[in-house]
């Protein structure tokens, strides 16, 4: 394995021992419920909006070291940012995450996301590194569950 894929790897196994923004949030404005049955990740994405900006959100189930750290830092990449931008991040790390984003030579807003571009050798866990993504994307839509199969 080479050094910098320790590095990510690293980075991963950290946002999964302590996640963050791993709570409820008592009074949020939306939640949507997401599930992975293929590896077992079952976790609930809640969010606060300030008119058109995502001004909280949080999440709280179980699964995976992957779907754990990649809810983690879903969290952190879309608090702050308004539905245009967030639903770009989405759809850009589903594309880096399914092979149609080359994160090297095309523009893109992943920055620290990008720890996840080596899930696409493992299909299997593509579902996993994408479900919060894909619960964050249906509770932004008033969607109330998915499932990734
Ligand atoms: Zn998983």
């Amino acid at each position: 394995m080479s050094e910098l894929n320790e590095l990510y790897q690293d980075t991963i196994l950290e946002h999964n021992k302590n996640p963050r923004n791993f709570r409820d949030i008592e009074d949020a404005d939306k939640t949507a419920d997401g599930r992975n049955p293929l590896c077992g990740d079952a976790l609930r994405v809640y969010l606060k909006m300030d008119n058109d900006v995502v001004s909280d959100v949080a999440f709280k189930g179980s699964g995976c070291a992957i779907s754990k750290a990649s809810a983690s830092m879903m969290t952190q990449a879309v608090k702050g940012k308004n539905r245009e931008e967030a639903e770009q991040l989405f759809d850009e790390f589903h594309k880096m995450v399914t092979g149609e984003l080359d994160i090297e030579a095309e523009d893109n807003h992943l920055g620290k996301l990008r720890v996840f571009a080596g899930v696409l050798e493992f299909p299997a866990r593509v579902k996993c590194a994408s479900l919060s993504w894909h619960t964050f994307h249906a509770a932004l839509n008033d969607e109330a569950e998915i499932s990734t199969e």
